[in-house]
């Protein structure tokens, strides 16, 4: 049996005992997340706006940051503004470690804090490395159970025949290799995808669409949503949402549905306006979801709501 398929058993040999706890589990963090929304409103009624919502960050990248102080610093900021949870996403073995390390570190400040969580993957930037290293990591990390680890998903992973960092062949491979782990995983797949829909689709259709696919930074244009969509997949949208020339992007915003939709920040990476010139962070993920509220037409809290409920099951965190 490959390390990988060692894994798989591993994880699926959990069975009753632990998947009744991981229930319970859930129900506690939902009724923990409920309550502390209750609390934060009753101390937000003198401190904060009075309906502060909680939102989460299902896409950024802290594995930039020097020192675990600044890392902490940059969750706290998140937290003041209701970003609760984050998920650090890989793009190498190196920073997926690094992830990894991130989302374990001690919460600072007790309950209520900002939660983290990591994916481990291969951008399609760095194909041409292989994943041979990527999937020792996800052989490490699920030797310990991934769950302990806080690992949620497979990825960033994907094609970008924008910059052509690796040559198309590469990317093809390493996506498709990734797809595969995500399925022999049971792990969320994090699709990156820029100029290359149609491989991306055709790859996605002769592997299998895992059942849990979010598709990053969504940048397409409603036809290109409609196609995720019946996919089965789960649209995260990022602050272009709010820049003025988006138009197609605002237009796949508005077709896609509440219970499909995720919001990120991509950070450090697309500051939204007005905040374009500074590096970018969790502590924004409020302005994508505002940008986007207004787009739908829905208050911002429903939003946030809906976007950290989708967020629980397509990362199934607990
Ligand atoms: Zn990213």
């Amino acid at each position: 049996m490959s390390g990988i398929g060692r894994i798989f058993g591993g994880r699926r040999e959990r069975g009753g005992r632990e998947g009744r706890e991981a229930r319970d589990a859930k129900r506690q963090a939902k009724q923990e997340l409920d309550s502390s929304a209750e609390k934060s409103a009753e101390h937000e009624s003198v401190q904060r706006p009075a309906a502060m919502a909680l939102w989460t960050d299902s896409h950024c990248h802290l594995q930039h940051i020097d020192t675990d102080d600044e890392v902490r610093a940059v969750l706290a900021r998140a937290e003041e503004v209701g970003t609760r949870r984050v998920v650090v996403v890989g793009t190498d073995a190196p920073s997926s470690r690094r992830a990894v390390d991130i989302a374990s570190m001690p919460a600072q400040d007790g309950p209520g804090s900002t939660e983290v969580w990591a994916t481990v993957g291969l951008h399609p930037h760095d194909s041409s490395m292989g994943t041979a290293a990527v999937r020792n990591f996800l052989e490490e990390v699920g030797a310990q159970g991934f769950s302990a680890s806080r690992v949620v998903g497979v990825g960033e992973c994907g094609l970008d025949f924008h910059y052509d960092h690796s040559p198309w062949p590469a990317q093809r491979r390493a996506f498709a290799e990734q797809v595969r782990m995500a399925h022999e995983l049971g792990l969320a797949l994090v699709v990156h995808t820029r100029e290359a829909w149609e491989d991306t689709f055709a790859i996605l259709e002769s592997e299998g669409v895992p059942q849990r696919t979010i598709f990053h930074c969504f940048t397409g244009g409603p036809g290109e949503a409609e196609r995720c969509l019946t996919l089965g997949a789960y649209l995260s949208f990022s602050g272009i949402v709010t820049f003025a020339t988006a138009e197609e992007l605002c237009a796949a915003a508005a077709l896609t549905p509440l219970d499909r939709m995720l919001i990120e920040t991509d950070s450090p990476f697309l500051t939204p306006v007005p905040y374009r010139g500074k590096p970018n962070e969790p502590c924004y993920v409020p302005v994508v979801g505002e940008a986007m509220a207004r787009l739908k037409g829905e208050d911002p809290g429903e939003l946030a709501r809906a976007t950290s409920a989708n967020a629980s099951v397509v990362f199934d965190l607990h």
